[in-house]
């Protein structure tokens, strides 16, 4: 593991165009930190400023002009790599997020799943044909639809939490649809986004089409905003960077995923055991770093007891700790401050009148799971995005109550209901005010392919996933023909 990151970091420099074996000062490179050991896995180079707008002209000056069976190759080719080397990816990942082995094995697969879908999505062929004749001012003429590439670069942003899955959801669908994209990862996971690059230029994939740029926020981030050979900006990340970056970009096209604070709503009906233990799962799988995570569970009053006693007892049994034990259900959470940021809000939670039922034990950046009864829906627990393995129990009365406190906060990204009475289904459907809903189901769950994406706070309402990401790397032409 060691020789692969001191590879992977002879490679960030590579990227960087910097001369391998050259010093760089101290405050040239970033330090990364396995969050569980506190050991120094490696450093990366700051780009600066200047040598990322030469990159950005020279990757706008490359025309990527594969064929579909070119880039379905090489998608499919990096997929078998990515199957095929689980165990030393899935260590990589959790050297440098914390994460846990079945987390990052599971990561790992989703990152093989996104390069196959892509390589399947690259083989249909995407036009439309309409015929002109539908109207009494028809012509006898069909309109024909035609995607092409984006004529400048697509300027990628990724977050920490899931490091190689959100780098995969950015760049498969760009060479699926022949752009170049230049991506930055976040700095406190980038030896998985550099892996991932690396495998796709095993796999064949021109240089040129994909960089992955290491460097401070604070020198290159507005370069990666506002550069002019830019053409599209796709970011994934909290909503405070997402809102500056929609101020700041201009007359570009934005993508943004933000964050989310996704209820389970368990009714009456509900089979408490299924609840209880998706709510569990959907709290504390990724160490409740998950946009999607399960952050509140708003539970019936007439059977809030049972479902607490049984979150309860699955959160006993959730072991964590050491990330490489293949044994545990989780590893720490990003960093040491995160973790202290979960235990500060849960302490005033408790000041407040929430009791606390296990948890909240911290050791650096190992949080235990930690389960909260009588939440108010008003307590900063739960009315901001506490991103960490934290369950809060909300109790309800209604299932319009349900519906009022699952919309009160800013965030709609994702929701999980569980009944089977259809009345109470349709109802969230239409009323949740989210991007999606996901019965007897926790709320992170989807395809790799499936329209992904949330409205307020959590998203402009843009959809990722291969198919949707596809089509906002896109220019739609269309073009008409005297031919009915
Ligand atoms: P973050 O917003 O702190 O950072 C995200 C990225 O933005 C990092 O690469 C960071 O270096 C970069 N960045 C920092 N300053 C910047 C600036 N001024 N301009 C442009 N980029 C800048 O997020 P994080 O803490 O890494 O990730 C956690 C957040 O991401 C959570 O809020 C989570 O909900 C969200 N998230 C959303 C989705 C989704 O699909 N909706 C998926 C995963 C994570």
């Amino acid at each position: 593991m060691q020789q692969m990151i001191l590879d992977l970091q002879l490679n960030a420099m590579r990227l960087a165009g910097k001369k391998v074996g050259a010093e760089l000062s101290g405050d040239r490179t970033i330090v990364v930190h396995n969050p569980f050991t506190q050991e120094v896995l490696g450093t990366v180079p700051k780009i600066t400023k200047q040598e990322l707008i030469d990159l950005f002209e020279k990757t706008k000056a490359y025309q990527a002009n594969l064929t579909r069976f070119e880039r379905a190759n090489i998608l499919n080719k990096a997929a078998a790599i990515v199957r095929e080397r689980v165990e030393t990816i899935s260590k990589v990942i959790s050297a440098e997020a914390g994460l846990c082995l079945k987390d990052s094995i599971y990561e790992v697969g989703r990152v093989a799943d996104v390069l196959q879908f892509g390589a399947n999505e690259v083989l249909k062929d995407d036009g439309q044909i309409f015929s002109c004749d539908l109207t009494p001012h028809g012509k006898n003429r069909k309109v024909y639809t035609h995607r092409s590439p984006l004529l400048g670069v697509i300027s990628a942003i990724t977050p920490f939490n899931h490091p190689m899955n959100q780098v995969a959801h950015k760049v498969v669908p760009s060479i699926a649809t022949n752009n170049r994209m230049v991506l930055k990862p976040s700095e406190k996971v980038p030896f998985s986004a550099i892996l991932l690059a690396d495998i796709l230029y095993e796999a064949g994939l021109p240089p040129e089409m994909f960089s992955v740029v290491t460097g401070a926020p604070s020198e290159i981030a507005d370069e990666l905003i506002t550069n002019p050979n830019v053409d599209l900006i796709t970011f994934t990340g909290g909503v405070a960077i997402g809102k500056y970056i929609a101020n700041k970009a201009g007359y570009k096209r934005i993508v943004l995923e933000l964050g989310g604070n996704d209820p389970i709503i368990v009714m009456e009906d509900a089979d408490i055991d299924e609840a209880s233990t998706l709510a569990v799962s959907g709290s504390y799988k990724n160490s409740g770093q998950r946009c999607t995570a399960v952050k509140r569970m708003l539970v019936h009053e007439s059977v809030a007891n049972e479902f607490a006693e049984q979150v309860l007892a699955k959160t006993k049994a959730w072991k964590y700790g050491n990330p490489l034990d293949p044994q545990n259900d989780m590893g720490t959470v990003i960093d040491e401050q995160a973790a202290q940021l979960f235990e500060a809000r849960v302490n005033t939670a408790v000041s407040q009148g929430a009791r606390l039922l296990w948890g909240n034990q911290r050791q650096g950046a190992l949080y235990a799971p930690t389960v909260l009864d009588y939440v108010d829906p008003q307590m900063e627990l739960v009315k901001e995005e506490t991103f960490g393995p934290v369950s809060p129990i909300i109790r309800f009365k209604n299932i319009e109550h349900a519906i009022q406190i699952s919309n009160g906060t800013a965030y709609g990204l994702s929701s999980a209901v569980c009944t089977n009475r259809l009345d109470y289904i349709s109802r969230f459907v239409k009323e949740l005010h989210v991007g999606t809903v996901n019965v007897r189901e926790v709320p992170g769950y989807r395809l790799e392919l499936t329209p992904f994406g949330g409205i307020k706070d959590s998203g402009l309402g843009y959809k990722e996933g291969v198919q949707e990401a596809m089509k906002s790397f896109t220019n739609l032409k269309t073009y008409s023909m005297p031919w009915g």
